[in-house]
């Protein structure tokens, strides 16, 4: 039989090696001359690598047991690293070292949650030993933080992270073998498509965005008008503009623009935003490296004057305008880049409208909630429309067409 239990005392009487008496649960490692002198600091030997000390026969003795069990069923996959102290193969053992790798990412915060969630549940369980049908009742079993439940997309994203972490396991040679990789279950969602406004009822936002916030500070409209016209443009790029961020022919470049990193992103401003942010230059001059989307203290002597917008100024002048319409369910975002890509591809074919977009093709599909249809039937209506929607910030609709989520939108 494979392992035993051993002391490094010696008999104090005659100075022998104590031994084990193999009396079962009730022995003890004691002098084979003097039996009623026992070892009280013991160790369990299995093999060379393993070695656990105890001071309790009792102890010893169990855990043996339990080594010796594992290695007849588990047979060739027995490996007694698996139990030593570090379980080293182990989930939780595996998740910090794995996320380790990950740091610098801009998912980072989002791995962390999700696999430190699943450490919570495997803990020490060795990753070979995990099933496909325990990923299942685990995956299935969750539940948002709030203890809400949680949608299949979360789900999903949930699963692919765990099998992202599963791979790297894999890779590294000595945690589990192709064959013991487990069957992770197929978590089946639909993209929710995402609530979109016309043309008209996004100017009307905007407009009702420049009436609440013009006196202010203009640069919040301006912000939100330049989402609503650059499908390209995410929130926080413009975060990143400064004051010298636009050439003399309206070009904008954005340093490090949000999820390409150390990339440029150039947008060619139309004529009338390229006036509209020289007249703000005037109007609060800066020097050049200074970021152009910054707080201005005209109203109630506020403290924040020179300092950066935070990431919700133009998310909440959304939301407030869009709340003094009563119309709900329109956040930013889709108010604004998915609106408009829309509205495009209605006009101009989605192909052109994906491109400006800066979509990739699902998520576009997700936004882009027309079909496509023939550019030149639409010419005659792209000319009328886009005439009226490139006058921008002046323009206010006057009518409320098909696609608005909320009736009262009408209603203001
Ligand atoms: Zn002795």
């Amino acid at each position: 039989m494979a392992g035993g239990i051993y002391s490094e005392e010696t008999c104090p009487v005659c100075g022998s090696k104590m031994r084990d008496n193999h009396k079962g649960e009730r022995g003890a490692v004691a002098c084979p001359d003097h039996p009623m002198v026992h070892a009280h600091r013991i160790y369990v030997k299995f093999g060379r690598k393993h070695k656990k000390r105890f001071t309790s026969y009792r102890m010893a003795f169990k855990w043996l047991n339990h080594l010796r069990t594992e290695k007849d069923e588990r047979e060739e996959k027995f490996d007694i690293e698996d139990y030593g102290f570090q379980k080293p193969k182990s989930f939780a053992t595996l998740a910090p070292k794995y996320l380790e790798r990950k740091k610098g990412l801009k998912s980072y915060g989002k791995i962390c949650h999700d696999i430190n969630k699943a450490a919570e549940h495997f803990g020490a369980m060795n990753m070979r030993e995990i099933s496909g049908g325990m990923l299942d009742d685990y995956l299935y079993g969750l539940k948002c933080d709030d203890g809400s439940s949680m949608s299949d997309k979360t789900r999903a994203n949930h699963c692919s992270r765990l099998h992202d972490f599963w791979k790297w396991c894999l890779a590294r040679g000595d945690v589990l073998t192709l064959a013991e990789f487990p069957t992770f279950p197929h978590i089946e969602y639909e993209l929710a498509y995402r609530k979109i406004i016309t043309w008209e009822v996004q100017e009307q936002v905007l407009a009702k965005v420049k009436e609440m916030t013009w006196e202010k500070n203009p640069k919040i409209w301006f912000g939100c008008d330049l989402l609503a016209t650059y499908t390209a443009l995410r929130p926080d790029d413009l975060r990143r503009l400064n004051e010298n961020s636009m050439d003399d022919a309206g070009w904008l470049t954005i340093y490090n623009p949000t999820k390409k990193k150390n990339k440029f992103k150039y947008i060619r401003l139309h004529e009338d935003h390229v006036g509209h942010w020289k007249s703000l230059q005037k109007l609060f001059p800066a020097l050049p490296e200074i970021p152009f989307f910054r707080h201005h203290g005209r109203v109630r002597g506020t403290t924040k004057t020179g300092i950066i917008f935070g990431e919700n100024v133009f998310y909440l002048a959304w939301q407030k305008a869009c709340e003094a319409m009563n119309l709900k369910g329109v956040p930013l975002y889709p108010g604004t880049k998915h609106t408009t890509a829309s509205e495009t591809a209605k006009l101009m074919g989605s192909d052109r409208a994906k491109n400006a977009s800066g979509l990739s093709n699902k998520a576009f599909e997700r936004y882009c909630q027309v079909e496509n249809s023939d550019a030149f039937e639409v010419v005659s209506e792209i000319r009328k429309k886009k005439g009226e929607v490139v006058l921008l910030g002046g323009h206010r609709g006057t009518t409320v067409s098909g696609g608005v989520s909320n009736d009262n939108a009408s209603k203001r």
